[in-house]
């Protein structure tokens, strides 16, 4: 693996045209951990995060509830960063698109492609779907209706500016080939190419003479500037692009990831790396795209009553579990579904079962048998414990592989099997036995790995679960941030002078099932 001095990551800006529900939250706690990971990992690490205010939509959702278009926005980002404070979410940045900065680099940036030729006006006749605020071609659409969301489509016209896309086709062919980290998963660039790219490129309509709330295009002001350029762009204005670029953007860009879901891939994977071809900019390192959470009865939709909210299910069950959860849950090549069912689980099983009785079991036992200090490693493990050495060390290179790999799922599989691993060597060992038998060297032994797994357990659940971590480190008495990181994670010769607290607390508690179960199906008809 590549250690990289800085870490960039990007969530998309959200469009505040309502309430977001847990597939945001799933992007944004995502981008969150890798940025959490990269921490531990000792890099300089950025994050972006935002929303998209400009579009016919909000004018709309403005107007219904009576308020201007900024009204709106303003309070809808209020919104936003209260629910990304909830789920604890450590950007550095929170980008509006109504900003000033941002902004004027657009008006910039639109100017630029005119002079370069990059940009003509023409007139646009096409499908409009208004949701979406997009174009489609009659070929595009499925069955008539919006490829992207399958609402209804109107056919409208009008002057409009655009983007010479086709101009940049070969060059994006060629750069999708030379780098193959890229678009991740792989099988989204071949979706790019055969759907998008090899039919040919439709050129970008790029301004809107349809309605005011956007940026305006100073030199022909009846158009204002059309979503993706608009928003794509935030990306590099947040850093400075434009404006200031000797300091953050010349610090952080390239980015190093940037998150998308699968609805907006292709504005991502197409039209983002050919503006910033025609900026003459690098190009981000890694885009990776994400399936969608979805219910059982297929995608969330408040007319089916099977929305389901983050801020909900936070205040009863906490944080960390839906961050796992969603993590837990979300396969690299296919849609997550929540059920109340897997929720509740997940919840009873691998975090109190599995995570939290190992911690219980382990602080009380050095309790009992030390008095709450945790004993010397004697440096010469014998062969159960060696084992266990081997094992974790191996779970520890699997998690890294595939966290890399951005097979999140699978990766934090690879924690739990250490966890039940863990508690195996429990059985394996019988602390009881050996208690009884006065066998002070095994018996030390087995309480000082049993403290070191939860270590490293604490510090490898740490990117995601980040108080749950931190609660298990506090009370195996590891308060030392030198403890707490990549680069002490291996190795089984770390710990001295370390006290466990003297009762246990339960950082996971049962939960009937039943019971909730429909507690949350209640949120969701709510
Ligand atoms: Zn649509």
């Amino acid at each position: 693996m590549i250690i990289l001095n800085k870490f960039y990551v990007t969530t998309p800006i959200y469009y505040p045209s309502g309430r977001f529900h847990i597939g945001t939250a799933y992007t944004t706690i995502l981008a969150d951990s890798m940025k959490r990971y990269h921490m531990l990992k000792g890099e300089d690490c950025y994050m972006l995060t935002g929303t998209d205010e400009h579009g016919q939509k909000i004018e709309e959702k403005a107007k219904e509830q009576g308020k201007t278009p900024q009204e709106y926005v303003d309070k809808m980002a209020e919104d936003a960063k209260k629910l990304w404070k909830t789920m604890k979410i450590d950007y550095n940045d929170f980008i509006r698109t109504t900003e000033k900065r941002h902004e004027e680099v657009v008006q910039k940036i639109f100017d630029k492609f005119m002079e370069q030729g990059d940009i003509y006006k023409g007139e646009y006749e096409g499908w409009y779907c208004v949701p979406c605020e997009s174009y489609f071609t009659e070929t595009q659409l499925v069955e008539g209706k919006c490829p992207d969301c399958g609402r209804e489509v109107k056919l409208m016209k009008e002057e409009a500016y655009f983007f010479n896309m086709k101009k940049y086709a070969d060059k994006l062919l060629k750069y999708y080939e030379e780098h193959p980290d890229f678009i991740k998963p792989d099988f989204r660039k071949n979706e790019m190419i055969n759907n998008f790219i090899k039919p040919g490129l439709e050129d970008l309509c790029v301004t809107r003479t349809s309605f005011d709330w956007g940026i305006k295009v100073l030199k022909d002001p009846k158009h204002v500037v059309y979503v993706w350029l608009d928003a794509l762009t935030n990306y590099i204005t947040a850093l400075g692009y434009g404006s200031d670029d000797d300091n953050l953007f010349k610090k952080y860009w390239p980015a190093d990831l940037q998150i998308v879901g699968k609805d907006i891939a292709r504005f991502h994977l197409i039209y983002w790396p050919i503006f910033l071809m025609a900026l003459d900019l690098p190009l981000p390192k890694t885009i990776l795209v994400h399936n969608w959470v979805t219910m059982k009865d297929g995608k969330m939709s408040k007319s089916k009553g099977n929305v389901i909210y983050p801020e909900d299910l936070v205040e009863k069950y906490g944080l960390d579990s839906v961050r796992y959860f969603l993590l837990r849950e979300m396969p690299t090549s296919q849609d997550a579904i929540f059920s109340p069912e897997s929720f509740i689980e997940r919840y009873n099983f691998d975090l109190c079962n599995d995570l939290s009785n190992l911690l219980n079991r382990t602080v009380s036992m050095v309790n009992k048998y030390f008095e709450g200090q945790v004993p010397k490693y004697n440096g010469t493990p014998n062969d159960v414990d060696k084992d266990l050495e081997e094992f974790t060390v191996k779970q520890i290179d699997l998690f890294d592989e595939k966290w890399n790999k951005y097979e999140i799922a699978n990766s934090i599989q690879e924690i739990w099997t250490l966890i039940s691993r863990t508690n195996k060597y429990i059985d394996e060992t019988m602390p009881w036995a050996l208690a009884k038998e006065e066998e002070k060297e095994k018996l030390s032994s087995v309480m000082y790995h049993l403290i070191e797994n939860l270590r490293k357990i604490a510090i490898l659940i740490k990117p995601f679960m980040s108080d749950t971590a931190d609660n298990i480190l506090r009370q195996i008495g590891i308060t030392d941030e030198k403890l707490i990181n990549f680069e002490t994670l291996k190795p089984y010769d770390k710990l001295q002078n370390i006290k466990v607290i003297e009762k246990g607390e339960p950082i996971f508690m049962r939960l009937n099932a039943e019971e909730e179960v429909e507690y949350i199906k209640n949120l969701m008809k709510k």
